[in-house]
């Protein structure tokens, strides 16, 4: 009899939180590689958050998995036979082979790792991935400094862990949001950070609030949700906010509301790479140099285009403002006033 290999495909879209029925076991034939072909035997599968996103078919920046394909996911492969002159059986390979325990590969794309190294199922976490994804959302957005208050949700998992442990090095006082207490005890004792809060316990605002008696500079967002409403009012000026993941909305991606754009505002952020950043124009004040250098130039030759909207009067002055706010002005409004 042919040995059997296993995977896990997507029966059904869920609706909410994903059940075990949206999932189904088919046991298949091992498959056979061809010529040019290697058969990999999975060692390691990733579960990740993203995964929920691609069991759904709303709008991402991802394409979903189809109904009855196999799921999607990082891992860690043997390669077990092989027509391959790149790859020998016993090669430990990190690839995406996906939910199920058999892939047939060409070879493109697989990283072979080095058993020696480390353990090969941290190219799945910390050397990985999660890792690369803490690294860099603090490196080009977070920029925590020396004495600065970083704040991560789920810091006990696999991104959060990573990011304030980096914030600690760059010498910043990290403050981890953790549910429960053992994750919490983990997250100071263990992982060293300075503080961490439940966001499940009923007084999880004001702990949050004492433990940044300076606010917050950078909060690295993991999270969304409830978590995310209460940071808010803690963050500082000029507070950067890398936002990596929304766990807290995954499960009601096919129900965002049209009215509560909160949640769509962020996941336009995430999926978009975008960069929201308020500004007050008077800290650009002494660039006026800069400013000046070229706009009076554009005036002076038309290449910008300028038209006013003029009251007359000081006294018509409140109902000039008034109707600026309705939007009846059409131009820069002003009060000639004398
Ligand atoms: P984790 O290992 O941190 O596991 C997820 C954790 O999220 C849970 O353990 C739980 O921790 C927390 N969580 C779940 N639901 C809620 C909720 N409603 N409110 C608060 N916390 C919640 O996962 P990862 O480290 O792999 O991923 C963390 C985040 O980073 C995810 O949002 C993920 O999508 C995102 N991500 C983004 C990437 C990117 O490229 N932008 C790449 C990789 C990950 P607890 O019990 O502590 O609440």
């Amino acid at each position: 009899m042919a040995a059997t290999a296993q995977r896990i495909v997507l029966a059904s879209r869920p609706a909410a939180e994903p059940a075990a029925e949206n999932f189904r076991l088919e046991q298949v034939p091992v498959p056979a590689p061809g010529a040019g072909e290697i058969l990999l035997r999975t060692l390691w599968l990733s579960l990740d958050p993203y995964m929920r996103g691609r069991m759904s078919d709303a709008p991402s920046y991802a394409a979903p998995v189809a109904i009855d394909g196999v799921m999607e996911g990082g891992t860690v492969s043997e390669v077990v036979a092989s027509n391959n002159p790149d790859y020998k059986v016993g090669d430990i390979v990190l690839g995406r082979s996906g939910w199920q325990t058999h892939e047939v590969a060409n070879g493109k794309g697989l990283r072979k790792l080095d058993p020696k190294a480390a353990p090969v199922s941290y190219a799945l976490g910390i050397l990985g991935m999660p890792g690369m994804t803490a690294y860099f959302g603090l490196k080009e957005i977070g920029k925590p400094q020396e004495g600065e208050t970083l704040v991560v949700a789920a810091a006990s998992g696999a991104v959060g862990s990573v990011v304030g442990q980096i914030a600690k090095i760059r010498g910043a006082r990290v403050v981890g949001i953790a549910g429960g207490k053992e994750k919490g005890q983990f997250v100071t004792e263990e992982l060293g950070f300075d503080a961490c809060i439940d966001h499940r316990a009923p007084d999880f605002a004001e702990r949050l609030k004492e433990a940044c008696p300076k606010g917050i500079d950078v909060y690295f967002e993991n999270v969304g949700g409830k978590v995310f409403e209460t940071v808010f009012p803690l963050l500082n000026s000029f507070a950067r906010v890398p936002v990596c993941g929304l766990i807290a909305q995954y499960n009601t991606i096919e129900g965002i509301s049209e009215t509560n754009w909160v949640p769509q505002l962020m996941r336009g952020i995430l999926t978009k790479h975008m960069t929201v950043r308020g500004f007050i124009v008077s800290a650009f004040y002494p660039r006026f140099g800069e400013f000046a250098g070229e706009v009076v130039e554009w005036v002076k030759s038309s290449k910008l285009k300028y038209r006013e909207d003029v009251i007359e009067g000081l006294e018509n002055a409140p109902r000039g403002l008034i109707g600026l706010l309705r939007g009846e002005n059409f131009g820069k409004r002003l009060v000639r006033v004398g």
